[in-house]
């Protein structure tokens, strides 16, 4: 029996990495899926892969505009939202010396205010119950040297998903935090060898994961199997 069947998801940064991993899977498991990003080529490619069950729309999550327009669009074309899985971020070191204005703002609008606005709007499209997945990362919590910025937009990020399930249990909206370690994705493109090898070194398994491995826990948070588990 399918998991996800009659479910509606929208998921940011879905054309890419952890996103587009969770889309195949939640399509597999029978749900209608629309995905966000900025890049059309690359959202065209993916709603290509996934097949009819999955739609694409442009959205920039820094721009408050796009994500109403984001959510007016599915609006039009389903009564409720069911899922919503805010993946789109970027990545990034910078060391505190080395830090630049430009470097935080960029963070900081993608990661914290991109997210937090994206799930402002999602949210009032999810009338009978739902469950709303936050991209957190690891790095929020164990804070590698070199990655302050990023390190401390994914600990708001898990702040902001710890304070929301408290406020939207009410109206049986669960929110959950994925916090994945390294994650094989385009997100690690410009990282030097050297940076990926200290970060597997890190790493109980010793290696790398898999988007596929993240997708099988962001299946378990939007599905009935977490029904008790809220603000984790
Ligand atoms: P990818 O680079 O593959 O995916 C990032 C996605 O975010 C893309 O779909 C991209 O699409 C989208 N995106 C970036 N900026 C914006 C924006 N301004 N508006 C809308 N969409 C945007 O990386 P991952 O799949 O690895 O990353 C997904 C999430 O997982 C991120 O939040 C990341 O921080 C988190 N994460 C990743 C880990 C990893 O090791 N890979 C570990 C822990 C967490 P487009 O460029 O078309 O806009």
């Amino acid at each position: 029996m399918l998991k996800l069947t009659g479910k509606t998801a929208v998921i940011t940064g879905g054309n890419s990495g952890i996103g587009l991993a969770i889309a195949q899977r939640f399509i597999g498991q029978g749900a209608r899926v629309f995905i966000a990003g900025r890049r059309q080529d690359k959202l065209d490619e993916a709603v290509k892969s996934l097949g009819p069950a999955a739609e694409g729309i442009q959205c920039d999550v820094t721009s408050s505009e796009d994500i109403a327009r984001l959510f007016s669009l599915v609006a039009e074309k389903v009564e409720q939202l069911d899922i919503l899985v805010a993946a789109s971020g970027i990545g990034g070191g910078a060391p505190l010396y080395s830090l630049t204005e430009e470097h935080f703002d960029k963070l900081f609008a993608t990661n914290v205010r991109g997210l937090v606005f994206t799930v402002r709007e999602g949210v009032r499209l999810m009338k009978q119950g739902g469950s709303i997945i936050l991209l957190g990362s690891i790095a929020g919590k164990v804070n590698p040297a070199g990655y302050g910025t990023y390190s401390a937009t994914k600990a708001a990020v898990s702040s902001y998903g710890r304070a929301w399930s408290k406020e939207l249990t009410g109206q049986g909206i669960r929110v959950n935090i994925l916090s994945p370690g390294p994650t094989e994705t385009p997100i690690f493109d410009g990282v030097s060898t050297e940076v990926r090898q200290s970060f597997i070194d890190k790493i109980p398994m010793k290696r790398i994961g898999q988007p596929e491995e993240i997708a099988s826990a962001a299946l378990f948070f939007a599905s009935e199997d977490s029904s008790f588990v809220t603000g984790t």
